[in-house]
C-alpha cells in the first residue's frame, strides 16, 4: 500500500526556531541510532518513521555508523524514504554526522578533511539523497586543526551537499572557537547536539549559555537516558530492552546503579501525580526549557513513540514540582 501521511500532521506538535536562523525544528525529533539497523525489524522501523511523520516529526537524525552494522541505519532509512517519503522530501529535515569510527584505516575516523568529505559522500549514497539538511561534526577531534574541520564542513555547504552545519559534543571553549571560524566563512552553522536529561544536566554548566550568547540552537540527545528515565527498569531488566541486549555496549547493567534506581523511583512518584508516564514527564521537563530547540528521542516501537509524543499534553510544571525534581536529581 502506498503511504499517505496524516492530513493534520502539522497540528500535532509545535516548532521552535533554531537560534536566530530561519530554520525551525519540531520540538520532538526522531533519532535512528538504535532500532533502524540490519539486526532490527524493517517493518517495525518503517512504522516508527511513518508514525513520527504522521505526528509532525519532520526531523530524522542519523550518523554514518548507526546500525549495526555501521551504515545500515542510513541504508534502511534510504529504503524507508524511497518507499514512503520521496514525495515529501522537502517536508523533511534529515541529518547525518561524521567523526567516530566508520571504516578501517586512518581516513575512516575523526575529523580530517579527508574523512568528512568522503564520509558525507558515503552517507548521501546510502540514503539515496542529493544533500542532507544538517551535517554534523560528531565530536571534537584534538588530532585535527579545528580550521581544517570547519573548512571541510563549509565546503559541504558550498558544494551543495549540506544545507546547514552542526557540531556535537563540543565543549564550550571548543564551541566558541568553532563559532568564530564559521563566522569568518559565513557558514550556516546553526546547531549544537549534546546529551541532556534529568540524569545528566551538564549542559546547564556552560554549553547552553554559550549557545544563547551566539544565538545557536540546541538539540538534546538521550533525553530518557536511553530508557532509564522510564518505568521499565524499576523492577529489574526486562528481556526486551536496550539494556538486556548485550551488544548494546553503551547501556548495560552497570549504568543502573542504586543511586539511579532511587532517583527514578522518586521521579516516577511525581510523574504519577501529574498523570503522566515517567517518560512523558522526563521529556516534558526538557521541552519546557527554552534553551532546548528540539528533544531528540529514540523509540523501539510505535507504541513508545506515541507515549513519548504524549508528553506535549502537559508541559507545565508548578514551582513546587520543579523544586522537588531538582532535589531528587541534584
Ligand atoms: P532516549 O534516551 O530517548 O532512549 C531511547 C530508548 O528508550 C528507546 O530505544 C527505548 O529503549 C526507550 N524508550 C523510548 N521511549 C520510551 C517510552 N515512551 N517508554 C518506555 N521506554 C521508552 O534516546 P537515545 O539514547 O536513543 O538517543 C536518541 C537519539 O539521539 C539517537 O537516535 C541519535 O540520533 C542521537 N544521539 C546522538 C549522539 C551524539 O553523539 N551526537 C549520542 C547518542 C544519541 P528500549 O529498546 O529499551 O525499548
Amino acid at each position: 500500500p502506498i503511504y499517505s501521511p496524516s492530513q493534520d500532521r502539522y497540528e500535532k506538535i509545535f516548532y521552535r526556531k533554531c537560534g536566530d536562523s530561519g530554520l525551525k525544528l519540531p520540538i520532538i525529533s526522531l533519532g535512528m541510532w538504535h532500532n533502524f539497523g540490519n539486526m532490527d525489524n524493517f517493518e517495525n522501523a518503517t512504522e516508527i518513521a511513518t508514525t513520527a511523520f504522521d505526528n509532525g516529526i519532520t526531523h530524522f537524525d542519523l550518523a554514518n555508523n548507526y546500525g549495526p552494522p555501521y551504515g545500515s541505519a542510513e541504508e534502511n532509512f534510504g529504503r524507508i524514504l524511497k518507499q514512503n517519503f520521496l514525495p515529501y522530501r522537502d517536508e523533511l529535515l534529515i541529518s547525518s554526522k561524521a567523526g567516530y569510527d566508520m571504516w578501517p584505516g586512518p581516513y575512516g575516523i575523526n575529523s580530517s578533511r579527508k574523512h568528512i568529505i568522503s564520509s558525507c559522500d558515503q552517507s548521501l549514497k546510502r540514503m539515496g539523497l542529493e544533500y542532507v539538511d544538517i551535517f554534523y561534526s560528531h565530536r571534537f577531534d584534538a588530532d585535527t586543526p579545528l580550521e581544517e574541520t570547519v573548512l571541510a564542513l563549509d565546503q559541504l555547504v558550498k558544494s551543495g551537499k549540506a544545507l546547514y552545519i552542526g557540531i556535537s559534543r563540543y565543549e564550550p571553549d571548543q564551541t566558541e572557537k568553532a563559532v568564530q571560524l564559521f563566522k569568518e566563512l559565513r557558514t550556516p552553522f546553526v546547531i549544537h547536539q549534546c546529551r541532556y536529561s534529568l540524569l545528566d544536566r551538564s549542559p546547564e554548566d556552560g554549553i547552553f549559555d554559550k549557545l544563547k550568547e551566539h544565538k545557536k540552537g540546541a538539540i538534546v540527545f538521550s533525553p530518557l537516558a536511553q530508557g532509564m528515565l522510564t518505568n521499565k527498569y524499576l523492577n529489574g531488566i526486562p528481556e526486551k530492552s536496550r539494556m538486556a541486549n548485550s551488544s548494546k555496549v553503551h547501556l548495560n547493567k552497570e549504568h543502573l546503579t542504586d543511586e539511579v534506581i532511587h532517583k527514578v523511583k522518586a521521579l516516577n512518584e511525581i510523574a504519577m501525580n501529574r498523570n503522566q508516564s515517567l517518560a512523558q514527564m522526563s521529556l516534558a521537563w526538557l521541552v519546557r526549557n527554552e534553551s532546548v530547540t528540539s528533544v531528540l528521542i529514540g523509540s523501539s516501537s510505535k507504541k513508545q513513540l506515541l507515549d513519548s509524543i504524549g508528553c506535549l499534553d502537559n508541559i507545565e510544571f508548578s514551582a513546587e514540582e520543579l523544586r522537588q525534581i531538582d532535589k531528587i536529581v541534584e
